[in-house]
């Protein structure tokens, strides 16, 4: 008895021990605060594409993929169809209806080391539409040859459907998306939020991100607050296009399905 008693007490110890280095190693203060996704970011997902479900500590997001935006990659029979605006060349298949769904924690944390993404959609973006990092395939970074494949929304159509690669242009067409500016570009599996190459709490392009372009720093819709978010990192990617986010996940990723 006395054993399990001091080893109780021991245990104790070590949880308090370890909750007050990670508070430290955080450094981001009221976690209840700081560290929540703030909710007012999920009313700029496109609703006739994204379902936001709230529950105590988790938020799921479920997208049909079908982007509120022009392309050439729609079905010409499609009232958002549009000729070619940048792409050269189209992938084959076109943009269609599926299921895309992940649940995070709404208020993600740091994690001890970082993930590399890989293949298939990383998150999901405002629009509905899924985001992929800069491979094409195993081994096979984003090329000239893919670049040409993309619309004037940075996307393409794959096996899995059709995706964003890279950010948009900067064309007449294109409405919707974020070109260099501070708008919200999706929801990354992690759970943090990624945002365009510019920040609100500063108006401009922020120089104080770490690796995988985050930083902890109020935006457009946390009313002041800090917390955690990406940005697309400002630097060319190949010749003049922009990767969404080419670099490792800073929280744990989460399943998308
Ligand atoms: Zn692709
Ligand atoms: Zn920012």
């Amino acid at each position: 008895m006395k054993n399990s008693k001091f080893t109780s007490l021991f245990l104790l110890g070590a949880i308090i021990l370890i909750s007050s280095c990670k508070d430290d190693s955080n450094n981001t203060g009221d976690p209840s605060t700081e560290g929540s996704t703030p909710l007012s970011a999920f009313d700029e997902f496109n609703p006739d594409a994204v379902t936001i479900s709230f529950d105590s500590d988790e938020i799921t997001i479920e997208s049909n993929g079908l982007p509120n935006h022009t392309s050439p990659y729609w079905a010409e029979t499609e009232p958002l169809y549009i000729d070619p605006v940048v792409a050269t060349r189209l992938t084959p298949g076109g943009i269609g209806s599926r299921s895309i769904t992940v649940t995070v924690p709404s208020a993600p944390e740091i994690a001890a080391s970082t993930t590399a993404t890989g293949l298939g959609a990383i998150g999901i973006s405002v629009t509905g539409v899924p985001i992929f990092n800069d491979q094409e395939g195993d081994n096979r970074p984003i090329e000239e040859m893919i670049v040409e494949t993309f619309d004037y929304a940075g996307a393409h159509n794959g096996p899995s459907g059709y995706h964003y690669h890279v950010e948009s242009s900067d064309v007449p067409e294109n409405t919707v998306l974020s070109h260099d500016d501070e708008k919200l570009v999706g929801i990354l599996s992690d759970g943090f939020l990624i945002y365009g190459r510019k920040c609100n709490s500063t108006g401009d392009n922020p120089i104080d991100l770490d690796v995988s372009g985050g930083h902890n720093t109020s935006t457009q819709h946390s009313e002041g607050d800090d917390f955690y978010h990406y940005h697309i990192i400002n630097e060319y990617y190949l010749g003049s296009i922009i990767a969404l986010f080419a670099v490792d996940l800073q929280g744990t990723p989460n399943n998308i399905m």
